[in-house]
């Protein structure tokens, strides 16, 4: 029996990992190395690490968790179950493992636009937030993609960043009056035709290709188009969702199962790398007190 399974092992499942292990905790973190920004070059914005490729950075943390008694188990979790006080979890090769408590940090991942050519940009010149790649796309020619009226937010907010930026609704035509105007007074530019294709060299977009034959230069396209969960465990589980399809949690990444935490981009609030890993620290510290309660005699 653990103290704790942790299901995640992106950077809220090691920093909740890590702060355990420094308390002498029994630990299983279950991971299928899929993190959300497995796409990007760069992970920006965490202090002391600004712009480490995402993969040296999950490298280095799981380097400085070999000292604790914490075991990295390179599966999927297939099942998970709670009754009276104990968690029941199922691998992908029908091995169980129980614990008193869990952590679910298993993330979510990007609705992608179904737009020809996107993948061969995405995470180098098609992002979809602003906070972790508007800085290095700066004054360039940004294209913002949300169909109906999903794209309106992000084309405002892009102005922090830019001068030159389009709104595409890619064959819709929802826009109030209220949304046109809103964009308009701030120089954003709209376009409702249906988009063919995305070009560009190595990984760097350069134009849009509409169905009308019309040709667009742009040099970077953000995208709003929603998340769903990595897995279904929150669900196996009985948590109660959010209506944007995230856990929710309450005062120290509790949920509305007892023992059962979590943390990172599954649960409410901003999907960053540094909330993730401050989510995973705070979950970290109210299991080990829950836990200090149930051996203290
Ligand atoms: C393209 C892109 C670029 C980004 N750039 C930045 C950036 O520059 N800066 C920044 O702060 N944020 C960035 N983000 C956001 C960042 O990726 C997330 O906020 C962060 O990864 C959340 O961490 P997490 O631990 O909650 O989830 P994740 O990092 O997604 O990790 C979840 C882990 O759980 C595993 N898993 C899921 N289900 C199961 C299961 N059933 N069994 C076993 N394992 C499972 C997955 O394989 C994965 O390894 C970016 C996101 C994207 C998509």
């Amino acid at each position: 029996m653990y103290d704790v399974i942790i299901v995640g092992g992106g950077p809220a499942g090691l920093s909740a990992a890590m702060l355990l292990g420094r308390c002498r905790r029994r630990v299983a973190v279950f991971d299928t190395q899929q993190p959300r920004n497995r796409w990007s070059q760069s992970m920006n914005g965490f202090l002391t690490r600004d712009g480490i490729k995402p993969k040296e950075f999950i490298e280095l943390a799981r380097t400085e968790l070999q000292k604790y008694d914490i075991e990295l188990i390179f599966k999927l979790v297939k099942t998970a179950t709670y009754t009276k006080g104990e968690f029941v979890v199922n691998d992908e090769d029908g091995n169980v493992y129980r614990s008193k408590k869990f952590l679910l940090a298993t993330g979510l991942k990007d609705i992608m636009p179904e737009v020809e050519g996107i993948m061969d940009f995405y995470g180098t010149s098609v992002h979809h937030c602003q906070y972790c790649d508007g800085w290095e796309s700066r004054d360039k020619a940004i294209a913002v993609y949300g169909k109906d009226r999903k794209g309106v937010g992000q084309a405002l907010a892009m102005k922090t960043w830019s001068d030159n930026i389009t709104l595409y609704t890619d064959g819709t035509d929802k826009l109030t009056q209220s949304d046109r105007d809103a964009l308009k007074r701030n120089g954003v530019g709209i376009c409702t035709s249906s988009i063919a294709r995305l070009e560009g060299e190595e990984g760097m977009l350069q134009r849009i290709v509409l169905q009308n034959g019309q040709v667009r230069e742009q040099e970077v396209l953000f995208f709003a188009t929603g998340t769903m969960q990595q897995c279904d465990l929150g669900e196996q589980l009985g948590c109660e969702f959010t209506s944007k399809g995230v856990i929710r949690t309450r005062r120290q990444q509790k949920s509305n199962i007892p023992g059962l935490f979590v943390a990172g981009d599954a649960s409410r609030d901003m999907q960053l790398v540094i909330v993730a890993a401050a989510e995973g620290a705070k979950a970290g510290v109210a299991i080990n007190m829950e836990l200090e309660k149930e051996y203290r005699k």
